[in-house]
């Protein structure tokens, strides 16, 4: 069963946008179900992280905890509390315009 978790800048960004709030529920629960096949997987600066498209240019920026361990990324990814979560995680990290998203510093 995945668990879901939600990092502080995301909730905020949620608020901020109430505009496409249903549409980012409905794409949280999509992505908790499946993490791997709705996700791409993000490089550089970025590595290991998920994005997936919500609406308009807008983005989710998340971590699954399977794929940070699988791929050894764990080191490289800043995903801090990665131990403490089970392998089921999906930490949601961000949501934003693409560029904007892309372009904040992820500190978790
Ligand atoms: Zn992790």
């Amino acid at each position: 069963m995945t668990e879901a978790k939600f990092e502080k800048a995301f909730l905020k960004a949620v608020k901020k946008h109430t505009g496409i709030r249903k549409h980012i529920e409905a794409k949280v629960r999509q992505i908790t179900e499946f993490p791997v096949e709705l996700g791409e997987p993000l490089r550089g600066s970025l590595r290991g992280f998920y994005s997936c498209p919500v609406r308009g240019n807008f983005i989710i920026i998340y971590l699954y905890c399977t794929s940070c361990r699988k791929k050894g990324d764990a080191e490289f990814v800043a995903c801090s509390d990665c131990s403490e979560n089970a392998d089921e995680t999906v930490k949601f990290v961000l949501m934003g315009p693409h560029d904007e998203a892309y372009s904040t510093r992820i500190k978790i």
